[in-house]
This record gives C-alpha cells, structure tokens and sequence, in this order.
C-alpha cells in the first residue's frame, strides 16, 4: 500500500502492480456469482465520455485511464478521440462487456439498450434524472428496467457514482480518489459518501476490494451485493451503508446464508422515529419500521453499526482478527486511567473483564514490578519499558480463560510508540483477537500504520477498541446460530377464513375479545368465555362458567366481565373490565359496564359484554405477544412484558415473521424483564415453552393470513403450568378478506382441519 498519496491522481502504478494476481482469482469466481464479470471486466465503453473540463464524463473517463488494467474505449460520436484514447461513435461499436452511461437522462434508456443488444452485459448507469425526481423519471426509471429484464443485464444505478474494482484497477467512478486494494467490499447508498469514504479511508491506509455505489437500485440492490460478496473469496467483510431496504424478506434469506461465513456490517440510517409513538395503539406504536429494520438486520445475521465509526472500526476487527473462543477481554496497560476507561467499556459490552487463573498470576508477579497490579486489567506502571509490555502480553494471551485482549499505552520516556508496535504484531501471532490502543497522535503514526498493515486494529480511544472485539464476538453469535424451519402447527385456518369473511360482510375491521375464537382456532388456550347482550344471560353464562371452574364453592369464585366494543381500545382505562365478579353480582355488573360505556363514550358502538372465565394471575406474568405488517418486512411478532402498563414499559422485542423456534427462544432473552419469566424473588419459573409455542402459533396466523394487519394479545397470561390470552385485539383489511383464495385458505370448510400446511409450504417451509 505503498504510494498511498498518489492514489487519486496518478497511482495507475498500483491498481496494476495489484491486479495480476488477483485478476486470476477473479476468474474461479465467475462461476459462484452472476456479477463476478461486472468487478472484473476487460474492456470498458464510457458513453459520454468527454474532456469538457470539469465534467463527470472527463473525471470517469480519465480515472479509468489512470487505472485500469484493461481497455477504456471512449463512446462520443462528435469526437475521434477523448483524452487520448480513440473513441467510437457508439456503445454497438465498442465491442466492451462494461458500459458505464453517463449521457443525459433522455438518452440513456436507448443506450442501455444498444449495449444489451450488442451483447454487453454489465451496465453502470451514472446518469441521474430516473426515479428519485418526478414522474417522467419515475417513467424513465421502468423503461430502463423494462430494458435491464430485456437482455437480462447487471445494471448498477442509475443515479449513482459508479463502481470500483481494485483488483483489476477499475475505477469507473467520478470520485476525485480511488480506492486503495484491500479485502473489504462497499456499497453505498449515497454516492457522496462513497467519495467521503475513500478519501478518509486512504489517510488511513485502509483498501478495499470492490465498492459499488448503489444509486435508485433499479435493478441491482443490495441483496444482490451481499450475495455476490458472499461468494467472492476476495472479500473477508461485507460493509454497507443503506438508507433502506425494499424487499426485507428477501434480503435476510440471502444475508443469512451469507453472513454465516462472510461477516456483514451496515448502517442503517433514520434510526430514530420520534414521531412514530401514536398514542392509539399496542403493537402499532411499539413496533415502527425502525424496529423492523433492527430485527431484521438482526435476523440476517447482519451486524448493525450506529455510526460510520464504529462501521470501519467493526471492519477492521473483522478484517485482521479471528473471532474469539470465548468472551474473556484481557486488558495490559501502562496507565491506570485508561485501563479503567477499557473494563467500563468491557461492562457495557457483551463481553467480560477475563478472570486469569492462578498460573497467570503467579507469571505474573514473578514478571512484574510489586507495584504493578497482576489482576485484570493489569496494570505494568508508566515506567515499563516494551519488554516488560511483550512478556506481559505473552502471559496472558496464553491464559485460557482469555478470549480476547486489549493493550494500551501512552507515550512515556521508558517506551517508543514504534518498539511497542513491533511487540503487538509479535503478539498477534498467538491466535487470540487483539486491538491496541496507542494514546498519541503523531508519534504513534508509524506503529498504527505498521499494526493495520498486519491485521491488528488500532484506536485512540479504549472503548473502541473493546467495542471493535464485541463486534468480533457479535459475529461468533452469528456464526453459531442456529436457524430452523418455523414449525408448522395443526390449525383450522378454515374457521379464520370464515370469520375474517364474516367480519368484513359486516364491515367489522376492529374486533376485540368477541374474536377470541380466532385463538382457538390457532391452539392458542383461551378462558371459557361467552359475548352476551343481556343481564340474565350474563348470569346464566357465569353460573356456567363458575361452575365449570370452581367446584362447588360459588361463592368465592367470580368472573370476568368485559365491555366489548369496536370503538373502546383500552377498557380498562373506562372501567370497561371487571375483575372477579361473583355471579349474585353479574346481572348488575352489567348493566353498570354499559352505563360506563354511554358514559365515557356516548358515541361507541357497544356490542355486549364478554363473560370470561377468571385465571389465577397470582403467580403469573402478564405478557404481550403483538403482530403487525411492515411495508418492506412483511409481519412482524413482537413479544414483551404485557398487561394495561405495556406502552410505559416498552420493554419488548420484534422479529420478522415467520418466527422459528430458537428464534422464538431468543425473543424470551432479549426483553429486560426476563428475569421475571425465570423465577425472581423466588416465584416459580413461568413455562417458556408455552410462550415460545404461543409466538410461533401467532406467527403463523399473520403469516397465512396478510388481511390480518394488526393483532394483539395482550396480556398472554403466563403462569408456570401454561400460557393463557385473556384479551385480543385486531385490524383486518377488508380488501385483503375479499382477496383471501378459499382453495388456499380453507381446507377445514370442508370438514378436514388437518390439511392446513400443504398450501403454506411455499413461504414458510424456507431453509431460513
Ligand atoms: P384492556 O386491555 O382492554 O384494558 P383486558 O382484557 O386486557 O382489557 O383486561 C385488563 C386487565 O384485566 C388484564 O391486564 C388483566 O390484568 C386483567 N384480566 C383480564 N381478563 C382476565 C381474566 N380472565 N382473568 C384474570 N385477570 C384478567
Ligand atoms: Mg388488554
């Protein structure tokens, strides 16, 4: 990476002092992926090439002639030649298998086409002026795909700022700098980030192996680059920066296979959504699509950085280091203050300060002075020289308890940046994930440089070379999940589909708790529970219901009474729920909910009163399993601490549908108050199982049903013998009703309940 600083200028020397070697690797990666021809073309056309100064035509045409190892052939038919090169008069002509396009917007759909038909396959298109601008773009932007479909070609952009490929010198950008050759492969959403990327990346002698800037995405998205990095043995990390997503689904199926070998690290951006907290409802409120974004970057298996900072300093850990076998962080110091900084940024990671064992100790405090401290972190005293420093390091790195280690120093007049940086890359070879952090700034220019170049990253600051290892052991997560097929249950989808159908006929789109037989339906226990319209048959369905439930002693037994309402989404917050209502008391209890109703809601269409068997909630929790639909996810499940509290609580997980079991599984880890679910205070442990079936239940109720929009169960009771919904509340889309196939969705109209997978084999028997 020598000649760094020439690189945007004149560094035509590397892009081909690199490429032969790599060319060669280029070529066995041809038959793994589709676009392995557009990084490593022979021949390039630049339509529109120009040498009007300050031009995007003249800064493409004269990088690739700075750069590339093959052909640039210009494409201008008022010109003989650009720059030098002799040009044609059209993209026909050219004979390339890359056209990069950077004629005006009205043309550029015919030249795209002319290169299809003259058999060249891969397309860039810099031209702006498609989609991202007003409907004759939006109209151009088809066309242009319509083309792309036509003669089946990769084509990048349009709107974009092109793309590099370092191992044969392409540079077919009109960035001022190109990139320096590296194993990290890029793609950006933002052209201009891209240009603000390559010039922070070559200060700091960081390369790349391809980089694609992603424009509109007409054709080419980021799936289809995360697939292909995935196959391309060049590239050890896949970084991304992305401004969305549009088919989600589609994206966690390719990124999950891929991030199982290859790691993944993205920005996202507009992560917060202040605004997306409407007051109304459950799942709606708690689940915007910036948590489908999180849970299914999460899915993916994609790492998720919060800033550009922590995107490069995640690559480079991933980059240089092994992950770790286990999460115990050794930290060597020469300063107190900034060891503590490192272990206070180990406590917030997912990682923990190593505990040595008595061995290291002993090595330990025969190798160090008495006043240094032989515990982790360890502390080796301002006056250490590097070898004090190296033996140290070597002591711990053996230590087993130790997975990962961080050593840090700041200048002092006993050690030079440069020796210390001699003793880290020693270290680096014990197989154990290291990162250094050398506090000075010019004097450590050197050592950084030399310690990037060896693999091991470096930082400033502690707490991110600890949170550059966490990133190491979030990928070991990654790598050892495990995924499996949702689980497929016995339902009677049939009944679903009569009631949705019911509902709409009646132009029904809230229900409430009169559609608990939805959950039936879906082997979801419900309580015994009736929907009456008058005080005596409220008492009739009591005595039924306590009867059944309390064996002989009326008298202490009670019920449940619910208003039920389309109009009233909280009930409990106009007294619409009774507790515990013996039936002597029922008939009254009525009459006084109703009264409650018109009171506080005069307007509100009161459909009766739900009579609901009362569960033993004494030793249980109350939980919320939600669902809802995402514009670019598809459905999503959510799960948390429930009951009337849950928007205050906000303590709860989303994942996209279909949720399988050790999925299911991890959402019960991820909410805070999972030590509730596991016997705190010494309450008995709820039964997780019931609550993992209960997720995967509902998971496959929106997912065989897209007219469900919304649905929540809340609470989901769950005690250590089970897992009970006492309330529901959902949206359906009318339309989506109208459209359900009963062919599709209703076997169990025919009497067969058992039939009800076959036909939803296709979205749900993936391999995800
Ligand atoms: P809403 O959410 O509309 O206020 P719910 O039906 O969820 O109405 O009831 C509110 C609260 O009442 C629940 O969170 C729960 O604490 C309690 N509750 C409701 N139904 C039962 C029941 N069948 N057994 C015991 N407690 C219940
Ligand atoms: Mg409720």
């Amino acid at each position: 990476m020598d000649g760094s600083d020439g690189a945007s200028v004149d560094g035509e020397d590397e892009g081909s002092g690199q490429a032969s070697p790599d060319a060669g690797a280029a070529d066995t990666v041809a038959d793994a992926s589709p676009l392995a021809g557009l990084f490593a073309p022979e021949r390039v056309a630049v339509v529109g090439a120009t040498e009007r100064e300050g031009s995007v035509g003249r800064a493409v045409t004269a990088n690739l002639q700075r750069s590339f190892d093959g052909d640039v052939v210009p494409v201008n038919p008022s010109a003989e030649a650009v720059l030098g090169l002799s040009a044609v008069d059209s993209v026909a002509e050219a004979d390339a298998d890359l056209a990069v396009v950077i004629v005006p917007p009205a043309a550029a759909v015919e030249v795209v086409e002319q290169a299809g038909e003259a058999g060249t396959d891969d397309v860039v298109v810099i031209t702006a002026g498609f989609g991202e601008g007003g409907p004759e773009g939006v109209a151009r932007e088809r066309e242009l795909v319509a083309v792309a479909d036509e003669y089946d070609l990769n084509l990048v952009g349009p709107n974009c700022l092109g793309i590099i490929s370092t191992p044969v010198g392409l540079n077919a950008t009109f960035a001022p700098r190109n990139a320096l050759p590296g194993d990290i492969s890029f793609m950006s959403q933002s052209g201009a980030f891209v240009t603000a990327v390559l010039d922070w990346a070559a200060e700091r002698d960081l390369g790349f192996r391809e980089v694609v800037s992603l424009g509109n995405k007409a054709v080419l998205d980021e799936s289809d680059f995360v697939a292909h990095w995935g196959a391309d043995e060049g590239t050890d990390v896949v970084l991304g920066y992305l401004e969305g997503i549009d088919d989600g689904a589609g994206f966690i199926e390719t990124a999950r296979e891929v991030t199982a070998e290859t790691p993944v690290v993205l920005v996202k951006s507009g992560r917060t959504e202040a605004g997306a907290h409407a007051a109304a409802s459950h799942t709606g409120a708690i689940a915007g699509s910036e948590a489908a974004y999180e849970a299914g970057l999460d899915q993916a298996g994609v790492l998720r950085a919060e800033s550009v900072q922590e995107l490069f300093d995640s690559a480079a850990a991933l980059a240089g280091q092994p992950v770790p076998e286990s999460d115990g962080v050794a930290v060597v110091t020469n300063a107190g203050g900034p060891g503590v900084m490192a272990t206070d940024a180990v406590g917030d990671s997912g990682l923990e300060l190593a505990s040595f064992t008595d061995a290291t100790h002993e090595a330990l405090s025969e190798r160090l002075p008495d006043n240094a401290n032989v515990y982790n972190p360890v502390d080796v005293i301002g006056d250490a020289p590097v070898e004090r420093i190296a033996d140290t390091m070597d002591i711990v790195l053996d230590d087993p308890n130790v997975g990962a280690c961080v050593v840090i120093t700041c200048p002092t007049a006993t050690l030079s940046f440069d020796d210390f940086g001699d003793a880290v890359v020693a270290a680096n070879e014990s197989g154990v994930p290291l990162a250094a952090c050398l506090m000075g700034g010019a004097d450590a220019a050197n050592a950084n440089r030399r310690l990037a170049k060896a693999g091991v990253p470096t930082y400033f600051d502690p707490a991110r070379a600890v949170r550059s290892l966490d990133a190491l052991r979030r990928y070991r997560e990654v790598r050892e999940r495990e995924y499996a097929a949702p689980t497929e249950f016995d339902v009677d989808r049939g009944h679903v589909r009569e009631r949705l159908a019911e509902a709409a006929r009646n132009d029904e789109t809230r229900l409430g708790v009169e559609a608990m037989d939805l959950l039936d339906a879906y082997g979801i226990p419900t309580p015994a529970g009736e929907v009456v319209d008058s005080p005596s048959e409220a008492e009739r369905v009591a005595r039924d219901i306590v009867g059944d439930t309390a064996d002989g002693t009326d008298d202490e037994a009670g019920v449940v009474m619910k208003l039920v309402s389309p109009d009233i989404l909280h009930k409990s917050d106009i007294g619409g729920v009774k507790v515990g209502v013996p039936p002597d008391d029922v008939a009254d209890a009525f009459e006084d909910l109703v009264s409650r109703a018109r009171r506080y809601q005069p307007d509100a269409t009161v459909l009766g009163v739900q009579v609901q068997e009362l569960l033993d909630t004494e030793d249980g929790v109350e939980t919320i399993v939600g669902t809802n639909r995402d514009p670019q996810f598809g459905p999503l499940v959510l799960f948390g601490l429930g009951g009337v509290f849950v928007e205050v609580l906000e303590d709860t997980t989303v994942r996209v549908a279909p949720v399988a079991e050790p999925e299911a599984r991890r959402m019960l880890d991820d909410i805070d108050s999972a030590p509730l679910l596991r016997g705190a205070r010494g309450r008995e442990p709820v039964d997780e199982d019931a609550i993992v079936e209960t997720i995967g239940r509902l998971s496959q109720l929106v997912t065989d049903f897209p007219a469900i929009l919304e649905l929540d169960v809340n609470p989901l009771v769950v005690t250590p013998e089970g897992a009970t919904a006492v309330d529901i509340r959902l949206t359906i889309d009318p339309d989506e009703v109208a459209g359900i196939d009963p062919e599709a969705a209703g076997e169990a109209a025919d009497g067969d309940q058992h039939r009800t997978t076959t036909d939803t084999a296709d979205t749900t028997e993936t391999d995800r």
